[in-house]
């Protein structure tokens, strides 16, 4: 009997990846699947520019959560982010990368880890904000998820 698998996230389809691999992975979709083009995005004014290539540009904010949040924000349709059901596959596409960070707030962590990770944030780098993450580890064959930046239903999950 085949053993099933595990959601990352109740809600999400895709797998477990950090922040910064998410964003990531949302610009490759956003290139329709090409890796090779998303150094060359001319949007320098999008909020995931800085992250496109899997690593945090020199001055961009280490703040990926609220990256992300913020950019949901504007994506999703009345600016409803809790109820964008992005996250599930919708028949070719596939869930948005983003997702499980939509709210701000990362869902693999408890509030108690959430606090222990704040606390080694400012004894390391004297700050709340975010650690960077680690490089990217993914397959970088993702299917895409629309030719254009993908978009939230705005539909109950
Ligand atoms: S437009 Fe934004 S989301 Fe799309 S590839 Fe460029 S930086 Fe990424
Ligand atoms: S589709 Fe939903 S999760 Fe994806 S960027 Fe838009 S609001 Fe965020």
């Amino acid at each position: 009997m085949p053993k099933k698998s595990t959601p990352a996230v109740p809600g999400y389809d895709g797998p477990r990846k950090t922040a910064l691999e998410s964003i990531r992975m949302f610009c490759v979709q956003c290139m329709g699947g090409s890796p090779s083009l998303v150094p060359e995005c001319p949007s320098s004014d999008c909020a995931f520019y800085a992250y496109r290539s899997g690593v945090i540009a020199d001055g961009a904010s280490r703040r990926l959560l609220r990256v992300i949040k913020d950019y949901c924000a504007a994506c999703a349709p009345e600016g409803d982010v809790p109820r964008c059901t992005a996250g599930k596959c919708y028949l070719s596409l596939p869930p948005c990368p983003v997702w499980p960070f939509r709210r701000g707030v990362s869902p693999y962590y408890s509030a108690k880890t959430r606090e222990q990770r704040r606390a080694r944030a400012i004894s390391l780098f004297g700050s709340a904000t975010q650690e960077a993450d680690s490089a990217p580890g993914f397959s970088e064959t993702i299917p895409t998820h629309t030719s254009a930046q993908p978009v939230g239903t705005g539909e109950a999950l």
